[in-house]
C-alpha cells in the first residue's frame, strides 16, 4: 500500500498553482468547492480497504482521481463516480496520463452506487454521508466485501465525522467507527452541481 502511495505523483492530480504544496499532508482546493483528500487519511482508507489486486472497487467521489490512481494500483478494476463532470475531465485525463486503464468514469449521482455494474469487493466513499450508511451501498457489497466511508454521527456537527468501515460476510453485515475525519458532505439526490 504503501508503495502505491509513493509511486503516484500526488501533483499530477493537484491544480498547477498548487503543484509545490502537492507533498504536504493536507488536503487542497481542486475546483468546483471541492478537495484532494490529505494523503495520510486516503493511505487509513486503502489500508482499511484490504486489497489484495483482484478486486473490482466502487469509488464514490472521483475528486481529483487521486484516491481512485491508487485504488487502481492496489485492485484489478475501478468505478469512480463524480457530480461534477469537469473534475471528472480532468481527472480522467490524469489517469490517462499515468497510464491506468483500468479506472472506468461516471458522472452522476453516487450516493447510491452504480448497482447495475454491482457486486464490488469493495466501495470507497470520499465524501461525508450526513446519516447512517446507506443500504443501498451495503447491498451493493459482495459476500466479504468492505465499504469504507466517512460518516456523521451528530447532524448538529456536519464537519465532525468518523471513518467507518462496513463488512459484509456471510453472518450478516458488521459496523466499526474508527478515526476522526472531515470531508466534504456527500451531495445526496438531484441538487445541481455548480460549475468551476
Ligand atoms: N477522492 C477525491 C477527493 C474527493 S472530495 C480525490 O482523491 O481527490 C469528495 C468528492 O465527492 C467531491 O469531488 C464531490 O463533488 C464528490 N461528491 C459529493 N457528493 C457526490 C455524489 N452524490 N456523487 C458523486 N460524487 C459526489
Amino acid at each position: 500500500m504503501l508503495e502505491a502511495v509513493t509511486t503516484v505523483p500526488r501533483e499530477r492530480f493537484t491544480p498547477p498553482n498548487l503543484r509545490e504544496r502537492a507533498y504536504e499532508n493536507v488536503a487542497l482546493p481542486i475546483g468546483c468547492g471541492q478537495t484532494i483528500s490529505q494523503p495520510v487519511v486516503v493511505a487509513r482508507m486503502l489500508e482499511l480497504l484490504e486489497l489484495t489486486g483482484s478486486e473490482r472497487v466502487l469509488d464514490i467521489g472521483t475528486g481529483s482521481g487521486y484516491h481512485a490512481a491508487l485504488l487502481a494500483t492496489l485492485a484489478a478494476r475501478v468505478l469512480t463516480i463524480e457530480r461534477h463532470a469537469a473534475l471528472t475531465e480532468a481527472a480522467g485525463l490524469a489517469l490517462c496520463e499515468l497510464g491506468l486503464t483500468n479506472v472506468e468514469l461516471f458522472i452522476g449521482d453516487g450516493s447510491r452506487g452504480i448497482p447495475s455494474r454491482a457486486p464490488f469487493d469493495a466501495i470507497n466513499v470520499a465524501a461525508a454521508i450526513g446519516g447512517p450508511v446507506p443500504t443501498a451501498l451495503i447491498d451493493q457489497l459482495a459476500p466479504g466485501g468492505r465499504l469504507v466511508a466517512p460518516v456523521c454521527e451528530d447532524p448538529e456537527q456536519p464537519d465532525k465525522q468518523r471513518l467507518t468501515v462496513i463488512r459484509r460476510s456471510e453472518r450478516g453485515v458488521s459496523q466499526a467507527l474508527l478515526d476522526p475525519v472531515r470531508f466534504v458532505p456527500l451531495v445526496v439526490g438531484r441538487q445541481r452541481a455548480a460549475r468551476a
